[in-house]
């Protein structure tokens, strides 16, 4: 069933602690995502998508402080002892870019199939056997048995990410964060994985958290999208929308870099510049630097989020009411 808001991350913060400093990966995240549905996080690299991922999976690394909250089914995930926390891992399951990732080379798929299935549903080893049999034919991996029997390196890269989309469904997961699961593959491997990431969504009635740099595949698998740089969502709003009619600069920059969403004869264009430093980002607007409104006038003090319609929201002076 579809319907109602089952996630809903609120003034999130994440930082990472390293030796050259603290790293501001996420800055006061806020979103909604509704049950059943499929949501976008596009942005360039470094932009903090993984990291909010990770953090809605519970699986940010040691050196990782989240702030702020993730509700999910009315529970915040940031308040869960460590116990409570493996249940709701397994609810909100994660595919990584590369699934090389997900699996220990020194175990077959088998082993860790069936080593997740026993942890998360106490089932015996020959039941657990039978059920990592039917997740591989959910994943359409043909010749379950003498997958099971593989080690990793036994398979193709799409061979993998399939096992790992497995790996993931073990848990019985309500959400799926799939973080660039095509972008190690081959063009028609991606396409085949996208298109078993949209049948398993719907089969399985999965809310989809995809991950993705590249907005033509968000417009392909998602109904919504948000855009983040540096750290900040700077839009939101339904992926045509964005793609059609996107408010912020840097959104315009990201439609105008993808082929397939230029129309013929159009010259793609790149963004100039880079990211700003993360361990020191600006107060203001983090795109300002490299955004062609900016002029001598900018406000550099921190930009509010502006509803601009239903499920709409963007964070940019030229929708603030201050004068740039
Ligand atoms: P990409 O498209 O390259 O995967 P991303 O949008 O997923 O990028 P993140 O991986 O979330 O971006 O990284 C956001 C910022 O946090 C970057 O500056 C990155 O260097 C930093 N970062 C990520 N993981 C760690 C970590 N474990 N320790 C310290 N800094 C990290
Ligand atoms: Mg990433």
């Amino acid at each position: 069933m579809s319907g109602g808001s089952l996630l809903k991350v609120l003034g999130l913060t994440i930082n990472y602690y390293t030796l050259e400093g603290v790293v501001k990966a996420v800055r006061n995240a806020s979103l909604c995502v509704n049950r059943g549905e499929s949501i976008c996080i596009v942005g360039e690299s470094g932009s903090g998508k993984s990291t909010l991922g990770l953090a809605i999976s519970l699986s940010l690394p040691r050196n990782a402080v989240a702030e702020g909250s993730i509700i999910y089914e009315g529970v915040d995930l940031l308040k869960l002892n460590p116990l409570e926390r493996q249940k709701y891992r397994g609810e909100i399951s994660m595919v990584f870019q590369d699934p090389a990732t997900t699996f220990s080379p020194l175990f077959t798929i088998g082993e860790h199939l069936i080593d997740i299935l026993r942890h998360r549903f106490r089932v015996s080893r020959d039941e657990a056997v039978v059920r990592a049999r039917e997740l591989l034919r959910k994943v359409q991996l043909p010749d379950q048995d003498r997958v099971l029997r593989a080690y990793p390196h036994e398979l193709s890269g799409g061979m993998l990410q399939r096992a790992a989309i497995a790996a993931a469904l073990a848990t019985d997961p309500k959400v799926l964060v799939a973080d660039e699961p095509t972008t190690m593959l081959d063009v028609t491997t991606q396409s085949q994985i996208l298109e078993l990431i949209k049948v398993l969504k719907r089969e399985l009635d999965l809310t989809l958290l995809f991950i993705t740099h590249n907005l033509g595949i968000a417009s392909e698998v998602c109904n919504r999208t948000a855009v983040m740089y540096a750290g900040v969502i700077v839009e939101e709003g339904s992926t045509d929308e964005v793609l059609l009619n996107p408010l912020h600069p840097y959104t315009a920059k990201l439609v105008k870099a993808v082929p397939s969403l230029t129309k013929r004869r159009e010259r793609l264009s790149h963004i100039p510049g880079m990211l700003p430093d993360l361990r020191n980002p600006p107060a203001g607007c983090p795109f300002a630097e490299r955004c062609e409104f900016t002029t001598h006038y900018f406000d550099y003090s921190p930009v509010k989020h502006v509803e601009a319609g239903p499920g709409r929201r963007v964070a940019c002076i030229l929708y603030s009411g201050v004068k740039a």
